[in-house]
């Protein structure tokens, strides 16, 4: 039921991610306001209590909050710059936009200042748990941002996450994230070379899996991306090739732009990046773990 007390939350990208988050925000008494490119996004979104809308202005529009689940640092600059009149114009108090799209760190700097300057607050607060924890309300949230304004956002961060985890200013959120998805995807590549040495050393790929994830080897991406995702060769996690693939790329640019000393992070970085020649953007991410001859892709291909 749509609590009266509750803002309205305009939520813009009903992807595989923010298509779970607008159905979880309205299932927790939110009226959400669902706005994506795509018409086919916006009917599931209907489908889950949400009120698409048509327009970028109509998500904007009396929304006391905004969640943004885009693609890349670019669609999220450009979705900003193209309701900053209405922003600048509405008289709703500070608008706090919640940006979980896994972003750049100085493209939210020069946001959060933007809009600052015109009032509102906005959180780089991107999200790990994929669209499980999406439509169940279970992501972990790292956040970028102003005390103040995390504060005001609290009752989404509450609604989307269970665990939210405000690491520093404005930027933060986006380094956290870069650094955590630069780790599961070395995990995606070392847990598969690790399968790929077992099998040819002779244990079966479950056995020695069955005992990474009791010792020290094991990750998040052993313990439930692999079960899940590779060894039943489902590969159908919900997170594309093409966004890892970016993100990725970001945070080797990121080590370049601070001069940390890195070589693991460059050689995952060029295998992710070479990876482009056998799976594509739309492929599953999970596809990297792929350690079988015969499943692998090359072998397809042969
Ligand atoms: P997705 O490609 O499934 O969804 C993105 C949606 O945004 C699409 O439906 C697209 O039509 C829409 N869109 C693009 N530009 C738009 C615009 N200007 N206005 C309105 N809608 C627009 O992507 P996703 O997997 O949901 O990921 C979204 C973000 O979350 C990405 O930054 C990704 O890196 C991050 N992320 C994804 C996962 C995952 O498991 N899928 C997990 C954590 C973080």
């Amino acid at each position: 039921m749509i609590e009266a007390s509750k803002p309205i939350v305009g939520v813009v990208g009903l992807g595989s991610m923010g298509l779970g988050m607008a159905g979880t925000l309205a299932a927790k008494g939110f009226r959400v306001k669902g706005f994506d490119l795509a018409a086919q996004r916006r009917s599931l979104a209907a489908k889950a209590g949400v009120e698409p809308v048509e327009s970028l202005a109509d998500a904007v529009r009396d929304a006391g909050f905004l969640v943004f689940s885009l693609p890349t640092a670019r669609d999220v600059e450009d979705v900003v710059s193209q309701h900053t009149d209405l922003l600048g114009g509405n008289n709703l108090g500070r608008v706090i936009i919640v940006d979980t799209s896994t972003s750049e760190p100085d493209v939210s700097r020069v946001l959060a200042a933007r809009l600052d300057g015109l009032g509102h607050g906005f959180l780089d607060a991107p999200v790990s748990g994929g669209p499980a924890g999406a439509a169940s309300g279970n992501l972990t949230m790292m956040i970028g941002g102003s005390q103040a304004d995390v504060a005001l956002a609290r009752p989404v961060i509450e609604a989307l996450s269970s665990k939210a985890l405000h690491v520093g200013p404005s930027g933060a959120g986006n380094v956290a994230k870069l650094v955590n998805n630069l780790l599961a995807a070395a995990h995606m590549i070392t847990t598969s070379e690790g399968l790929k040495l077992a099998l040819a050393a002779g244990i079966s790929a479950e056995a020695a899996l069955r005992v990474l994830n009791a010792a020290s080897g094991r990750s998040a991406i052993s313990e439930v991306h692999f079960p899940t995702w590779v060894m039943s060769e489902r590969f159908d996690s919900g997170f594309s090739m093409g966004l890892m693939r970016k993100d990725v790329r970001l945070a080797s640019e990121m080590a370049k732009r601070t001069g940390a000393q890195v070589p693991l992070a460059d050689v995952i970085a060029r295998l992710w990046a070479e990876s482009r020649d056998r799976l594509q953007d739309t492929d599953d991410f999970t596809r990297m773990g792929a350690f079988q001859p015969e499943a692998s892709t090359e072998k397809k291909e042969a």
